[in-house]
């Protein structure tokens, strides 16, 4: 009676026969066959730093505007090219620098979602997006 056997939290039914199998198994014991890789819709991880939209890092962002602002190193990073090479060409009058230090002192402050917006200067509601999951 082992076959009728309620799932456990850490174990799925095999594509193929249908026969409980744990969760990690890549090929199903009973079948052979290979398993698809489990879905983790809802289970993202939204807190590891970077941003799941843009990719970048407010963090990395901001200690760029802090330590190399002067230099345009923080609009590089964020894609915005030219802006750092407006930076670049006047590193020399140590504005750029001041203005990093500001840029990277509000990306570590601010919130995630402010931060994504910066990617999107359209009026694109970004952050209704993942809640209209079809
Ligand atoms: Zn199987």
């Amino acid at each position: 009676m082992s076959e009728d056997r309620v799932k456990q939290l850490d174990e799925v039914f095999c594509s193929s026969c249908g026969k409980i199998i744990k969760k990690e198994a890549e090929i199903c014991p009973l079948c052979g066959v290979r398993q698809k890789p489990a879905p983790v819709l809802g289970s993202l991880p939204l807190d590891y730093g970077a941003d799941p939209l843009s990719g970048k890092s407010k963090v990395a962002a901001g200690l760029l505007g802090i330590l190399l602002g002067g230099l345009g190193a923080h609009k590089f990073y964020m894609g915005k090219t030219g802006m750092g090479i407006l930076y670049l060409v006047f590193c020399w009058t140590l504005v750029p620098a001041i203005l990093g230090l500001f840029e990277g002192i509000i990306y570590l402050t601010e919130s995630d979602v402010a931060f994504e917006n910066r990617f999107h200067s359209s009026s694109n509601a970004i952050t209704q997006e993942s809640k209209d999951n079809p």
